[in-house]
């Protein structure tokens, strides 16, 4: 088919371009000086601009509606075209001048916000956040249909068809049934020992036992790579190089420990994806929500029981003696499980953590609605916390500066994270009609594990969204319940039952 061949080739100089700004942005995180910031946003901003041209071409836009609807061809295809179609309406809606300002606004601000972090100061951030909240509005108001509310289009983007209509329900029941379970546990888990968890630790050593954990998960080293960053992330040039990064604080052992297995689950999707789809625009995993699965399955659902351990935890015994020598590993799980009320989502208990976000998606459609000046989040942000989880942040750093994402103009992205909780929890309770999961954990065979993925959700890619995939392999529409029910039984079994 000529036409195909065509928009094929149209398609390889958007994706060359794309691919070379995700190697600059992984660049800068991990790698690039800090002075270079300025001017490598500089590039990124003409990069960016090349890539809205090359999508906003005459050429491509004939192609793409010469192809949609087009009977012939595959599943596949016809995904590829959808997508693609999408990338071009979100780009349409932007002129070629605000967009170029925009993206280097966005390479530009997350310096901005890393320098606000560590000197504790939300207002150094705060004109930069008016800056990236106020463009990002603009566009979504632009991009939005009639009658569709701005912040929708945002939610949109990260996970398709969960809008607030879906979302407002979703947050209301976790809200209660989280916030009523940690209330019944309170008590008993007050008494649990987790001190250990902040014993001194060799950073070196922890990054030793970091790449044994990514090797033994599976993680396919000639086709990817670790590295280091503040914020860990995962990323990927293709299938074929899948990188992740992890950060190490010798007093807090635990968080490069599950920061590996959780970065190791998002690594194991991109590894999985099938190569005829990958470097097209179905070639990465299907959305925001689906990785956070993914990579919280790997991380909570597997990684916090104590049967993933049991092969493994003589090998942490000994690469970390002073933290985990004298540490049954029993103690172990009850010590990482702990749920308790913090200030920092990513060190935050499996239990407390969807109540994180849930506090983010309401700041934002506040700040979406007009009822909330940027100027007025952090006392927002420490009342919230309050109401939530009882707890009020001393300074910015644990309040309202701990993540990067508004920073990077990412509005809309939080409610995947808890949306990936749930869509784990679905994906695990038919998991276990098909497979004994406790026996294969304690058994060392986590590949089997990776393998039904791999064969349900990681190798589509993007040619299914994620109501399909769960349709598809729970034979059921999404539902929060099974999230909801997997936390009250893991939780009265781990330290009620025992009373
Ligand atoms: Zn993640």
């Amino acid at each position: 088919m000529k036409t195909w061949e065509q928009w094929m080739q149209n398609q390889e100089r958007q994706m060359a371009l794309q691919t070379a700004l995700t190697l600059l942005e992984y660049d800068m995180e991990t790698q690039a000086p800090e002075e270079a910031r300025k001017y490598t946003a500089r590039v990124i901003g003409i990069l960016n601009s090349m890539l809205q041209e090359e999508t906003l071409s005459e050429e491509n836009q004939r192609l793409l509606e010469k192809l949609a609807g087009k009977k012939s061809l595959t599943v596949e295809q016809a995904a590829m075209v959808r997508r693609a179609e999408k990338e071009r309406q979100r780009l349409a809606a932007i002129p070629a001048d605000e967009y170029r300002e925009y993206s280097e606004l966005a390479a530009s601000s997350t310096g901005i916000w890393a320098r606000a972090r560590r000197e504790g100061d939300f207002s150094l951030f705060a004109p930069t956040l008016e800056k990236m909240l106020e463009m990002t509005k603009r566009f979504a108001v632009r991009r939005a249909k009639k009658g569709q509310d701005p912040y929708d289009v945002l939610l949109d983007e990260y996970e398709e068809t969960f809008t607030r209509e879906a979302l407002d329900p979703f947050f209301s029941l976790l809200k209660s049934e989280l916030t009523s379970l940690l209330r019944e546990l309170t008590p008993v888990v007050q008494r649990v020992d987790d001190s250990f968890l902040h014993r001194h630790c060799s950073a070196e050593r922890q990054r030793q036992f970091a790449g044994r954990l990514a090797d033994y998960m599976g993680f396919d080293r000639k086709r990817g790579t670790t590295a280091e960053s503040e914020h860990p992330f995962t990323t990927n040039l293709h299938n074929h190089d899948v990188r992740f990064t992890n950060h190490f604080y010798e007093d807090q052992p635990a968080s490069a420990i599950f920061t590996a297995i959780h970065e190791g689950g998002h690594a194991l999707y991109e590894q999985g994806i099938r190569d005829d789809l990958t470097q097209t625009p179905v070639g990465g995993g299907t959305s925001c929500g689906m990785h956070e699965s993914q990579s919280r399955f790997y991380e909570n659902v597997l990684g916090r029981d104590e049967n993933f351990w049991k092969p493994l935890y003589g090998d942490l015994q000994d690469m970390l003696p002073e933290a985990f020598g004298d540490v049954s590993l029993h103690e172990f799980i009850l010590a990482v499980n702990k749920p308790q009320p913090s200030l920092i989502r990513t060190e935050a208990d499996e239990l407390t953590y969807s109540l994180h976000i849930l506090i983010r998606y309401e700041l934002e459609k506040q700040l979406f609605d007009g009822d909330l000046e940027v100027r007025d989040l952090p006392e927002a942000w420490n009342a919230k916390m309050e109401e939530v989880l009882g707890i009020r942040p001393e300074n910015d750093r644990e309040g309202v500066l701990q993540d990067i994402h508004w920073a990077q103009g990412s509005f809309g992205y939080f409610p995947s994270y808890a949306l990936g909780n749930a869509f784990a929890a679905q994906l695990y309770h038919q998991m276990r009609k098909a497979l004994p999961v406790e026996e294969l954990l304690a058994q060392g065979k986590l590949s089997v594990i990776t393998a039904y993925l791999r064969e349900h959700i990681h190798q589509y890619g993007g040619t299914r969204n994620s109501r399909q995939l769960l349709c598809e392999v729970t034979g059921e529409e999404f539902n929060p319940r099974y999230y909801v029910e997997y936390l009250r039984e893991k939780f009265t079994g781990l330290y009620l039952s025992r009373e």
